[in-house]
């Protein structure tokens, strides 16, 4: 109980920025964050998650936007999700952080977040972008995560819930330590 009211801080405005444990396709939020692959055309972990329990609709949607670049979003809607909204954001590959992968991962969470509030939209869930096959050390994601949401939602805005989803007990801990120590 006391770790779960330590995860939630409130920057100024009401705003609960949280993390849970949970699959992000059963999330019933305005949006969900989609770490996609630049095709936008599915793929594996929780890309193939997001398209199985949309259904193909979702495919037929984003095949129309002709991909996206790495640090980048777009939105579709959310068809059998409970989320109204999907945003599909292109993480960057690790390789080693000399390729701008730190710029490019703010990127995500930005444009992320700017579709969300252009879309207004309130709750918002994340997955741990380009942490899984795309092999960003989890430490060091989550504090650029964690910074530039609280950066970019410094100002009020329509967004009243940040969700940072984790997929296991691991993430999860990351994610509380940095929410209590930031
Ligand atoms: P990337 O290619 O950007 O690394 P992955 O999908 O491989 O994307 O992993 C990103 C994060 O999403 C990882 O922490 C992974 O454990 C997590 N993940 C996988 N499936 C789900 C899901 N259904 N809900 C939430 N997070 C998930």
């Amino acid at each position: 109980m006391l770790q779960e009211l330590n995860s939630i801080e409130n920057v100024s405005h009401n705003l609960l920025i949280h993390a849970i444990k949970a699959d992000i396709t059963t999330l019933n939020v305005d949006a969900i964050v989609n770490a996609a692959n630049s095709s936008l055309l599915g793929g594996a972990g929780v890309d193939g998650a997001i398209h199985r329990a949309a259904g193909p609709e979702l495919l037929r949607e984003c095949r129309a936007l002709g991909g996206c670049p790495t640090g980048e979003a777009k939105i579709t809607k959310g068809y059998r999700l409970p989320t109204t909204f999907v945003i599909h954001t292109v993480g960057p590959v690790w390789h080693g952080g000399n390729y701008g992968e730190a710029a490019l991962l703010a990127s995500c969470y930005c444009n992320s977040l700017k579709l969300a509030i252009e879309h207004h939209c309130c709750t918002i869930a994340f997955p741990s972008i380009s942490t899984g096959v795309y092999g960003y050390p989890i430490e060091q994601a989550t504090t650029i995560a964690i910074s530039t949401i609280r950066d970019e939602l410094k100002n009020k805005s329509s967004i009243k819930e940040v969700l940072f989803c984790c997929f296991s007990d691991h993430d999860l801990e990351v994610y509380r330590k940095a929410l209590c120590s930031s």
